[in-house]
């Protein structure tokens, strides 16, 4: 009989898992959020489009250049070039080099998702609930109000640690503690003018306030360069430090270092807005790099988790993790 996989999550994770275990299961994904994409998602304020989480990706190995191409050649993934900067505290601006090929999906970040999404049941708008009821036909899975959504061989979290320690907090799993991993946050700024771009440079470093990466995503490829739409990240200490604040004093701390740095007001903007982060990016110790390197997969439970926590967060290892995680998955099923 065909295993029935549920997968939680419509990020890359979950995504590329979707694909590759289509060919062995019937698998639904399970999505809290209105649209795929997770951390790397767009935001869409008229008319201004901000690539708030994934900025850009590189593709170091072959197999990973082999992966994309197909999306390369289709024009859904493109090489974003141009000059990048690096703003010093002392107010010096050097060009930075970046020497190898930054990546970004087009139009927007999103549509590399949507396009993995393809021919994949995935059921937006639908918060899993933790798991509590397994029977000799699998997990019964209900959403956070109670509601039934079928019985599934497999379980399988892409969400972040924390989140997947919630969803399998009723379960064992033996000495692997998904809070273990820390993941750091992270407040991405928007900033939106009714007016093209102005400057000679499309991205920029930041070695002064809070603010650590500032991108111009009118300038990648594909998007509306008559607009200027602008993320600005803080650091992740910054946003760590302040995760629980007020929106609307940390947004005004986040205008006023981007300001200071790059000498563009604000006060004209048509568009500000704030997004946190609360799983920005996974960061492990020495010792966590060590062993805690590898999906979890529980073979009895027939449960499961992979996410950028098993690996970096970098799309490249990200997508790594989830085909290493098919390979284990391939092997402990059909053994
Ligand atoms: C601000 C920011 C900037 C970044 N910049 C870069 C960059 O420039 N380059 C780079 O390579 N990487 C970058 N990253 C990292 C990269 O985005 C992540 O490593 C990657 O997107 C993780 O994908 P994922 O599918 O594993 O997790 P996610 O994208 O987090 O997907 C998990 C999904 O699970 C869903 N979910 C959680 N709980 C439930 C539930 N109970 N029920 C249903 N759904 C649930 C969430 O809504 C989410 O969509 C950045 C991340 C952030 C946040």
């Amino acid at each position: 009989m065909t295993d029935r996989i549920a997968i939680i999550g419509a990020g890359l994770s979950g995504l590329i898992l979707a694909r590759s275990l289509s060919h062995h299961a019937d698998v639904t994904v399970f999505e809290k959020a209105r649209g795929v994409g997770g951390r790397m998602s767009t935001r869409y304020a008229d008319p201004f489009y901000f690539d708030h989480g994934t900025d850009k990706f590189t593709a170091r190995t072959p197999a990973f250049q082999n992966f994309i191409k197909p999306y390369l050649d289709a024009g859904i993934i493109q090489a974003w070039q141009g000059k990048v900067v690096s703003f010093h505290a002392d107010g010096q601006i050097s060009k930075r080099q970046w020497f190898e090929p930054h990546y970004v999906a087009c139009p927007r970040m999103n549509s590399f998702c949507h396009a993995l999404a393809e021919g994949i049941d995935v059921k937006t708008q639908i918060e899993i609930a933790p798991l509590s009821g397994r029977s000799s036909q699998g997990w019964h899975l209900q959403d956070k109000d109670g509601q039934d959504l079928g019985v599934f061989n497999w379980v399988i979290s892409t969400a972040p640690p924390a989140q997947t320690h919630r969803l399998f907090q009723g379960v064992s799993t033996g000495s692997f503690t998904f809070q273990d991993v820390r993941m750091e946050g992270c407040y991405s700024l928007m900033i939106g003018f009714q007016k093209p771009w102005d400057k000679t440079w499309i991205a920029a470093k930041v070695h002064e306030g809070l603010i650590d990466w500032i991108s111009v995503n009118s300038s990648k490829p594909g998007r509306d360069d008559r607009v200027t739409s602008i993320v600005a990240y803080s650091t992740h200490d910054w946003a760590e430090k302040y995760m629980d604040a007020d929106m609307g004093w940390a947004q005004k701390e986040l205008i006023a270092s981007f300001e200071q740095v790059t000498d563009i007001s604000c006060e004209m903007a048509d568009h500000v807005t704030t997004h946190r982060w609360k799983y920005a990016i996974a960061q492990k110790s020495e010792d966590q790099k060590e062993h805690i390197s590898t999906p979890f997969l529980d073979t009895d439970l027939r449960i499961a988790a992979v996410s950028d926590w098993a690996s970096a967060s970098r799309i490249e290892n990200v997508w790594e993790s989830a085909m290493s995680f098919v390979d284990v998955y391939r092997r402990a099923v059909f053994k």
